[in-house]
Protein backbone atom coordinates (compact mmCIF):
# COMPACT_ATOMS: atom_id res chain seq x y z
CA UNK A 1 0.00 0.00 0.00
CA UNK A 2 2.83 2.31 1.03
CA UNK A 3 4.71 1.95 -2.04
CA UNK A 4 1.53 2.48 -4.46
CA UNK A 5 1.22 5.42 -2.32
CA UNK A 6 4.70 7.29 -3.08
CA UNK A 7 4.61 5.79 -6.82
CA UNK A 8 1.28 8.22 -6.58
CA UNK A 9 2.51 11.32 -4.44
CA UNK A 10 5.90 11.40 -4.24
CA UNK A 11 7.04 12.85 -7.59
CA UNK A 12 4.85 15.94 -6.46
CA UNK A 13 6.08 15.40 -2.74
CA UNK A 14 9.37 14.44 -2.99
CA UNK A 15 9.84 13.31 0.27
CA UNK A 16 12.12 10.32 -0.35
CA UNK A 17 15.63 10.35 -2.18
CA UNK A 18 15.95 6.45 -1.84
CA UNK A 19 12.73 3.97 -1.69
CA UNK A 20 13.85 0.25 -0.97
CA UNK A 21 11.02 -1.13 -2.49
CA UNK A 22 12.58 -4.33 -3.20
CA UNK A 23 13.99 -4.54 0.36
CA UNK A 24 10.77 -3.69 1.89
CA UNK A 25 8.48 -6.13 -0.28
CA UNK A 26 11.11 -9.10 0.65
CA UNK A 27 10.60 -7.61 4.66
CA UNK A 28 6.92 -7.88 4.25
CA UNK A 29 6.98 -11.50 2.76
CA UNK A 30 9.29 -12.58 6.05
CA UNK A 31 7.11 -11.49 8.14
CA UNK A 32 4.64 -12.59 7.05
CA UNK A 33 6.38 -16.38 7.07
CA UNK A 34 6.92 -16.08 10.83
CA UNK A 35 3.37 -14.95 10.94
CA UNK A 36 2.14 -18.22 9.53
CA UNK A 37 4.52 -20.09 11.83
CA UNK A 38 2.65 -18.79 14.35
CA UNK A 39 5.76 -17.28 15.83
CA UNK A 40 5.54 -14.36 18.11
CA UNK A 41 6.12 -11.35 16.66
CA UNK A 42 8.22 -8.17 17.75
CA UNK A 43 6.82 -4.88 18.58
CA UNK A 44 6.92 -3.07 15.51
CA UNK A 45 6.58 -5.70 12.97
CA UNK A 46 5.40 -5.03 9.57
CA UNK A 47 5.37 -1.48 10.29
CA UNK A 48 6.57 0.26 7.14
CA UNK A 49 9.22 3.62 8.11
CA UNK A 50 10.85 6.03 6.21
CA UNK A 51 13.79 7.57 7.59
CA UNK A 52 15.86 10.66 7.60
CA UNK A 53 18.83 10.45 4.97
CA UNK A 54 21.21 11.17 7.65
CA UNK A 55 21.12 8.05 9.03
CA UNK A 56 23.46 5.56 8.53
CA UNK A 57 22.02 2.51 7.38
CA UNK A 58 24.25 -0.40 5.87
CA UNK A 59 23.91 -0.93 2.35
CA UNK A 60 21.80 1.86 2.01
CA UNK A 61 22.92 5.23 0.57
CA UNK A 62 23.26 7.56 3.00
CA UNK A 63 23.77 11.34 1.66
CA UNK A 64 23.00 13.98 4.20
CA UNK A 65 21.41 15.75 0.82
CA UNK A 66 24.94 16.99 -0.04
CA UNK A 67 27.11 16.23 -2.93
CA UNK A 68 29.63 15.64 -0.57
CA UNK A 69 28.53 12.26 -0.25
CA UNK A 70 25.82 11.30 -2.95
CA UNK A 71 27.67 8.16 -3.69
CA UNK A 72 28.37 7.09 0.44
CA UNK A 73 27.04 3.29 1.23
CA UNK A 74 27.81 3.09 5.14
CA UNK A 75 29.45 -0.39 5.99
CA UNK A 76 27.79 -0.15 9.44
CA UNK A 77 23.86 0.58 10.67
CA UNK A 78 22.87 3.02 13.12
CA UNK A 79 21.87 2.12 16.63
CA UNK A 80 18.22 3.38 15.91
CA UNK A 81 17.45 2.40 12.97
CA UNK A 82 19.63 -1.41 14.00
CA UNK A 83 16.74 -1.24 16.68
CA UNK A 84 13.76 -0.82 14.39
CA UNK A 85 15.30 -3.73 12.08
CA UNK A 86 15.39 -6.11 15.58
CA UNK A 87 12.21 -4.99 16.40
CA UNK A 88 10.75 -6.07 12.78
CA UNK A 89 10.06 -2.48 11.20
CA UNK A 90 10.44 -2.09 8.03
CA UNK A 91 12.51 0.20 5.75
CA UNK A 92 10.52 2.09 3.18
CA UNK A 93 13.48 4.65 1.77
CA UNK A 94 15.70 7.39 2.89
CA UNK A 95 14.44 10.98 3.06
CA UNK A 96 15.05 14.36 2.21
CA UNK A 97 16.82 17.26 3.99
CA UNK A 98 18.49 20.42 3.94
CA UNK A 99 22.31 19.57 3.12
CA UNK A 100 23.82 18.14 6.46
CA UNK A 101 20.40 18.96 8.72
CA UNK A 102 21.35 22.53 8.15
CA UNK A 103 17.91 24.58 7.46
CA UNK A 104 14.72 25.08 8.03
CA UNK A 105 12.89 24.29 4.61
CA UNK A 106 14.56 21.62 3.03
CA UNK A 107 15.91 24.20 0.29
CA UNK A 108 19.63 23.54 0.94
CA UNK A 109 19.29 20.09 -0.04
CA UNK A 110 21.55 19.39 -2.93
CA UNK A 111 19.02 17.45 -4.39
CA UNK A 112 15.72 19.84 -4.81
CA UNK A 113 13.38 20.29 -2.10
CA UNK A 114 10.63 18.34 -0.60
CA UNK A 115 6.78 19.84 -1.21
CA UNK A 116 4.22 20.50 1.44
CA UNK A 117 1.41 17.45 1.15
CA UNK A 118 -1.36 20.43 2.32
CA UNK A 119 0.05 23.28 -0.26
CA UNK A 120 2.80 22.07 -3.07
CA UNK A 121 3.62 25.80 -3.20
CA UNK A 122 4.74 26.15 0.53
CA UNK A 123 7.61 24.07 2.29
CA UNK A 124 7.42 21.68 4.70
CA UNK A 125 9.74 23.06 7.19
CA UNK A 126 13.05 21.90 7.58
CA UNK A 127 15.53 20.14 8.37
CA UNK A 128 14.01 16.57 8.59
CA UNK A 129 11.12 18.06 5.87
CA UNK A 130 10.74 14.87 3.93
CA UNK A 131 10.50 13.17 7.16
CA UNK A 132 7.49 15.31 8.27
CA UNK A 133 5.55 15.04 4.49
CA UNK A 134 6.44 11.46 3.80
CA UNK A 135 4.28 11.21 7.38
CA UNK A 136 1.67 13.65 6.73
CA UNK A 137 0.97 12.45 3.02
CA UNK A 138 0.65 8.60 3.71
CA UNK A 139 3.97 7.36 2.64
CA UNK A 140 4.68 5.85 5.42
CA UNK A 141 3.08 4.82 8.82
CA UNK A 142 5.83 6.82 10.76
CA UNK A 143 9.43 8.41 10.27
CA UNK A 144 12.90 9.62 12.02
CA UNK A 145 14.30 12.64 11.72
CA UNK A 146 16.99 14.79 13.88
CA UNK A 147 16.65 17.78 15.89
CA UNK A 148 19.54 20.12 16.65
CA UNK A 149 17.52 23.53 16.56
CA UNK A 150 14.02 22.39 16.00
CA UNK A 151 14.27 20.14 12.33
CA UNK A 152 11.94 17.46 14.18
CA UNK A 153 9.19 20.11 15.60
CA UNK A 154 9.47 22.84 12.99
CA UNK A 155 8.90 20.21 9.98
CA UNK A 156 6.15 18.33 11.95
CA UNK A 157 4.52 21.85 12.51
CA UNK A 158 4.51 22.62 9.14
CA UNK A 159 2.98 19.37 7.97
CA UNK A 160 0.37 18.57 10.61
CA UNK A 161 1.88 15.41 12.30
CA UNK A 162 3.64 15.09 15.38
CA UNK A 163 7.13 15.04 15.79
CA UNK A 164 9.40 14.39 19.17
CA UNK A 165 12.80 15.68 20.06
CA UNK A 166 13.89 13.32 23.28
CA UNK A 167 16.09 14.25 26.21
CA UNK A 168 19.19 14.39 24.69
CA UNK A 169 21.28 11.27 25.69
CA UNK A 170 18.04 9.69 25.65
CA UNK A 171 18.52 8.46 22.32
CA UNK A 172 21.78 7.11 21.09
CA UNK A 173 23.86 9.27 18.24
CA UNK A 174 25.90 6.48 16.81
CA UNK A 175 25.55 5.94 13.30
CA UNK A 176 23.66 9.98 13.15
CA UNK A 177 26.07 11.86 10.52
CA UNK A 178 27.03 14.36 13.09
CA UNK A 179 25.96 18.44 13.03
CA UNK A 180 26.56 19.34 16.73
CA UNK A 181 27.39 16.89 18.53
CA UNK A 182 25.90 18.75 21.88
CA UNK A 183 22.43 19.20 20.63
CA UNK A 184 21.86 16.85 17.78
CA UNK A 185 19.28 13.84 19.01
CA UNK A 186 17.01 11.37 17.16
CA UNK A 187 13.09 10.93 17.57
CA UNK A 188 9.97 10.60 15.60
CA UNK A 189 7.59 11.52 13.13
CA UNK A 190 3.80 9.93 14.06
CA UNK A 191 0.22 10.67 13.17
CA UNK A 192 -0.44 10.47 16.71
CA UNK A 193 1.44 10.66 20.30
CA UNK A 194 0.48 6.69 21.27
CA UNK A 195 2.41 6.22 17.89
CA UNK A 196 5.36 8.55 19.02
CA UNK A 197 5.68 6.69 22.69
CA UNK A 198 5.82 3.11 20.54
CA UNK A 199 8.61 4.33 18.59
CA UNK A 200 10.53 5.57 21.31
CA UNK A 201 10.04 2.68 23.46
CA UNK A 202 12.10 1.12 21.04
CA UNK A 203 14.73 3.48 19.99
CA UNK A 204 15.83 5.05 23.46
CA UNK A 205 17.98 3.61 25.77
CA UNK A 206 21.78 3.15 26.79
CA UNK A 207 23.94 2.32 24.14
CA UNK A 208 28.16 1.30 24.71
CA UNK A 209 28.65 3.08 21.16
CA UNK A 210 27.62 6.17 22.39
CA UNK A 211 29.02 7.70 25.29
CA UNK A 212 26.41 10.45 25.57
CA UNK A 213 23.65 8.11 25.66
CA UNK A 214 22.23 8.30 28.78
CA UNK A 215 22.21 5.04 30.90
CA UNK A 216 19.02 5.75 32.71
CA UNK A 217 16.66 3.10 32.64
CA UNK A 218 13.57 3.58 29.83
CA UNK A 219 10.09 4.12 31.63
CA UNK A 220 6.79 2.55 30.04
CA UNK A 221 5.87 5.31 27.67
CA UNK A 222 2.85 3.53 26.47
CA UNK A 223 1.49 3.38 30.31
CA UNK A 224 2.13 6.90 31.03
CA UNK A 225 -0.29 8.17 28.37
CA UNK A 226 -3.67 7.44 30.20
CA UNK A 227 -1.87 8.50 33.56
CA UNK A 228 -4.84 11.91 34.20
CA UNK A 229 -3.50 15.36 33.41
CA UNK A 230 -5.80 17.42 36.29
CA UNK A 231 -4.27 18.81 38.62
CA UNK A 232 -0.78 19.34 35.93
CA UNK A 233 0.80 22.73 35.87
CA UNK A 234 0.69 24.40 32.41
CA UNK A 235 3.40 27.20 31.91
CA UNK A 236 2.70 29.51 29.35
CA UNK A 237 6.05 31.14 28.29
CA UNK A 238 5.27 35.22 28.12
CA UNK A 239 8.41 35.93 25.67
CA UNK A 240 7.04 33.05 23.63
CA UNK A 241 3.16 34.94 23.45
CA UNK A 242 5.06 38.04 22.84
CA UNK A 243 7.60 37.13 20.29
CA UNK A 244 8.30 39.50 17.55
CA UNK A 245 7.03 38.13 14.25
CA UNK A 246 4.47 35.79 15.95
CA UNK A 247 1.69 35.43 13.28
CA UNK A 248 -1.53 36.11 15.03
CA UNK A 249 -3.49 33.06 13.63
CA UNK A 250 -0.83 31.12 15.51
CA UNK A 251 -1.03 32.64 18.47
CA UNK A 252 -5.18 32.76 18.70
CA UNK A 253 -4.60 28.83 17.83
CA UNK A 254 -2.19 28.00 20.83
CA UNK A 255 -4.20 29.81 22.96
CA UNK A 256 -7.36 27.66 22.27
CA UNK A 257 -5.40 24.73 22.84
CA UNK A 258 -4.31 25.89 26.09
CA UNK A 259 -7.70 26.59 26.93
CA UNK A 260 -8.85 22.72 25.77
CA UNK A 261 -5.84 21.28 28.63
CA UNK A 262 -7.83 23.74 31.22
CA UNK A 263 -10.63 22.22 30.92
CA UNK A 264 -9.21 18.67 31.26
CA UNK A 265 -8.55 20.03 34.48
CA UNK A 266 -4.88 21.47 34.46
CA UNK A 267 -4.65 24.77 35.39
CA UNK A 268 -2.24 27.57 32.97
CA UNK A 269 0.42 29.65 34.80
CA UNK A 270 2.16 32.57 33.45
CA UNK A 271 5.75 32.01 33.65
CA UNK A 272 8.53 33.83 32.44
CA UNK A 273 12.36 32.60 30.82
CA UNK A 274 13.83 36.16 29.88
CA UNK A 275 16.45 34.69 27.96
CA UNK A 276 14.54 32.47 25.59
CA UNK A 277 14.78 35.00 22.65
CA UNK A 278 19.12 34.60 23.07
CA UNK A 279 18.51 31.21 22.20
CA UNK A 280 18.91 31.62 18.32
CA UNK A 281 21.83 34.10 19.04
CA UNK A 282 23.71 31.56 20.92
CA UNK A 283 22.83 28.34 18.68
CA UNK A 284 24.21 30.50 15.86
CA UNK A 285 27.70 30.33 18.19
CA UNK A 286 27.52 26.68 19.20
CA UNK A 287 26.04 24.75 16.26
CA UNK A 288 27.90 26.21 13.78
CA UNK A 289 31.39 25.79 16.20
CA UNK A 290 30.74 22.13 16.33
CA UNK A 291 29.72 22.26 13.31
CA UNK A 292 33.01 23.30 11.58
CA UNK A 293 34.80 20.74 13.57
CA UNK A 294 32.60 17.68 13.03
CA UNK A 295 32.58 18.61 9.28
CA UNK A 296 36.63 18.64 8.79
CA UNK A 297 36.76 15.02 8.42
CA UNK A 298 35.08 15.15 4.78
CA UNK A 299 38.87 16.01 3.34
CA UNK A 300 38.35 14.31 0.04
CA UNK A 301 40.69 11.36 1.41
CA UNK A 302 38.95 8.79 3.54
CA UNK A 303 35.08 8.80 1.96
CA UNK A 304 32.85 11.38 0.12
CA UNK A 305 33.27 13.19 -3.02
CA UNK A 306 37.21 14.07 -4.06
CA UNK A 307 37.93 16.85 -6.45
CA UNK A 308 39.36 15.24 -9.74
CA UNK A 309 43.03 16.25 -11.39
CA UNK A 310 44.58 18.12 -8.27
CA UNK A 311 48.17 18.71 -8.48
CA UNK A 312 48.68 18.96 -4.55
CA UNK A 313 46.92 17.51 -1.45
CA UNK A 314 46.16 20.64 -0.42
CA UNK A 315 44.61 21.52 -3.68
CA UNK A 316 42.53 18.27 -3.67
CA UNK A 317 41.24 18.95 -0.10
CA UNK A 318 40.34 22.49 -0.91
CA UNK A 319 38.55 22.16 -4.00
CA UNK A 320 36.77 19.23 -3.10
CA UNK A 321 35.28 21.03 -0.18
CA UNK A 322 34.66 23.64 -2.18
CA UNK A 323 32.55 21.62 -4.85
CA UNK A 324 31.41 19.06 -2.66
CA UNK A 325 29.82 21.34 0.19
CA UNK A 326 26.72 23.37 -0.40
CA UNK A 327 26.60 27.43 0.25
CA UNK A 328 24.43 27.49 3.15
CA UNK A 329 27.52 24.63 4.87
CA UNK A 330 29.99 26.49 3.63
CA UNK A 331 28.51 29.78 5.77
CA UNK A 332 28.06 27.35 9.40
CA UNK A 333 31.90 25.99 8.40
CA UNK A 334 33.15 29.37 7.99
CA UNK A 335 30.97 31.10 10.85
CA UNK A 336 32.43 27.96 12.87
CA UNK A 337 36.12 28.46 12.26
CA UNK A 338 36.13 32.27 13.23
CA UNK A 339 34.10 31.89 16.38
CA UNK A 340 36.59 28.93 17.80
CA UNK A 341 39.61 30.89 15.92
CA UNK A 342 41.98 31.54 18.45
CA UNK A 343 41.58 35.56 19.67
CA UNK A 344 38.09 35.14 19.36
CA UNK A 345 37.02 31.67 21.20
CA UNK A 346 36.61 33.61 24.51
CA UNK A 347 34.40 36.39 22.83
CA UNK A 348 32.40 33.98 21.07
CA UNK A 349 32.14 30.69 21.52
CA UNK A 350 32.48 30.36 25.35
CA UNK A 351 30.38 33.39 25.96
CA UNK A 352 27.52 31.64 23.69
CA UNK A 353 28.21 28.58 26.63
CA UNK A 354 27.87 31.12 29.53
CA UNK A 355 24.42 32.42 27.81
CA UNK A 356 23.63 28.54 27.15
CA UNK A 357 23.97 28.18 30.94
CA UNK A 358 21.54 31.04 31.52
CA UNK A 359 18.98 29.80 29.22
CA UNK A 360 19.46 26.54 31.27
CA UNK A 361 18.81 28.02 34.67
CA UNK A 362 15.03 29.79 33.00
CA UNK A 363 14.32 26.88 32.17
CA UNK A 364 15.07 25.19 36.00
CA UNK A 365 12.93 28.20 37.42
CA UNK A 366 10.43 27.67 35.77
CA UNK A 367 9.90 23.84 36.55
CA UNK A 368 9.73 25.02 39.77
CA UNK A 369 6.68 25.95 39.56
CA UNK A 370 5.22 24.17 36.42
CA UNK A 371 5.02 20.90 35.18
CA UNK A 372 5.26 21.43 31.39
CA UNK A 373 5.83 24.10 29.19
CA UNK A 374 3.83 25.48 26.31
CA UNK A 375 4.78 27.73 23.27
CA UNK A 376 3.75 27.89 19.53
CA UNK A 377 6.30 25.34 17.34
CA UNK A 378 7.27 28.05 14.49
CA UNK A 379 5.91 31.86 14.33
CA UNK A 380 4.79 31.03 11.29
CA UNK A 381 3.10 28.39 9.29
CA UNK A 382 4.59 26.61 6.07
CA UNK A 383 5.85 29.90 4.26
CA UNK A 384 6.83 29.63 0.05
CA UNK A 385 9.65 28.77 -1.80
CA UNK A 386 12.03 31.36 -1.90
CA UNK A 387 10.67 33.75 0.86
CA UNK A 388 13.99 32.73 3.32
CA UNK A 389 16.25 31.66 0.49
CA UNK A 390 18.12 34.90 -0.13
CA UNK A 391 18.59 36.35 3.55
CA UNK A 392 19.92 33.78 5.79
CA UNK A 393 18.64 35.40 9.25
CA UNK A 394 14.97 35.48 8.21
CA UNK A 395 15.12 31.62 7.99
CA UNK A 396 17.17 31.42 11.00
CA UNK A 397 14.25 32.93 12.89
CA UNK A 398 12.15 30.49 11.96
CA UNK A 399 13.22 28.29 15.09
CA UNK A 400 13.02 30.72 17.28
CA UNK A 401 10.88 28.78 19.84
CA UNK A 402 12.66 25.42 19.31
CA UNK A 403 15.85 26.05 19.55
CA UNK A 404 15.85 26.68 23.67
CA UNK A 405 15.04 22.92 24.22
CA UNK A 406 18.25 21.95 22.81
CA UNK A 407 20.34 24.62 24.46
CA UNK A 408 19.01 22.89 27.73
CA UNK A 409 18.52 19.36 26.19
CA UNK A 410 14.86 18.64 27.30
CA UNK A 411 12.31 16.90 25.77
CA UNK A 412 9.85 18.62 23.66
CA UNK A 413 7.27 17.63 21.13
CA UNK A 414 4.93 19.31 18.55
CA UNK A 415 1.54 18.35 18.58
CA UNK A 416 -0.94 19.87 15.39
CA UNK A 417 -3.84 22.23 17.10
CA UNK A 418 -5.72 23.85 13.61
CA UNK A 419 -5.47 25.48 10.95
CA UNK A 420 -5.15 29.03 9.57
CA UNK A 421 -7.16 30.41 7.32
CA UNK A 422 -5.02 29.09 4.15
CA UNK A 423 -6.10 25.12 5.31
CA UNK A 424 -2.60 25.11 6.64
CA UNK A 425 -1.69 23.28 10.06
CA UNK A 426 -0.78 25.26 12.85
CA UNK A 427 1.20 23.32 15.77
CA UNK A 428 1.91 23.71 19.22
CA UNK A 429 5.02 22.94 21.63
CA UNK A 430 5.51 21.51 24.95
CA UNK A 431 8.44 20.86 27.05
CA UNK A 432 9.16 19.25 30.05
CA UNK A 433 12.28 18.27 32.70
CA UNK A 434 15.25 16.11 31.45
CA UNK A 435 13.94 12.44 30.97
CA UNK A 436 10.34 13.74 31.86
CA UNK A 437 8.93 11.88 28.32
CA UNK A 438 6.60 9.89 30.18
CA UNK A 439 4.58 13.60 31.50
CA UNK A 440 5.23 15.21 27.74
CA UNK A 441 3.82 12.39 26.37
CA UNK A 442 0.24 12.36 28.83
CA UNK A 443 0.05 15.80 28.09
CA UNK A 444 0.15 15.92 24.30
CA UNK A 445 -1.85 12.78 24.11
CA UNK A 446 -4.90 14.20 26.66
CA UNK A 447 -4.38 17.51 24.60
CA UNK A 448 -4.77 15.57 21.39
N1 LIG B 1 17.13 25.09 11.27
C1 LIG B 1 18.18 24.95 12.22
C2 LIG B 1 19.51 25.04 11.49
O1 LIG B 1 19.49 25.37 10.36
C3 LIG B 1 18.06 23.66 12.96
C4 LIG B 1 18.44 22.50 12.14
C5 LIG B 1 18.34 21.21 12.87
O2 LIG B 1 17.68 21.11 13.91
N2 LIG B 1 19.02 20.23 12.33
O3 LIG B 1 20.55 24.80 12.02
Amino acid sequence: HHLARIQAVDPTVHAYLEITAERARADADHIDARLAAGEDLPPLAGIPLAIKDNLCTKGVPTTCSSRMLEHFVPPYESTVTDRLWQSGAVLLGKTNLDEFAMGSSTETSAFGPSRNPWNPERVPGGSSGGSAAAVAAGECIAALGSDTGGSIRQPASFCGVVGLKPTYGRVSRYGLVAFASSLDQVGPFTNSVADAAELLQVIAGADPRDATCLQAPVPDYVAALDQPVAGLRVGMVRECFEAEGLDPQVKAAVLAAAAQLEALGCELVDVSCPRFNDGIATYYVIAPSEASANLARYDGVKYGYRAPDATSLAEMTARSRAEGFGDEVQRRILIGTYALSAGYVDAYYKKAQQVRTLIRRDFDRAFEAVDVLLTPTSPTTAFGFGAHSDDPLAMYLADLLTIPANMAGLPAINVPCGFDLEGLPIGLQLITGVLEEPRLLQVAHHYE
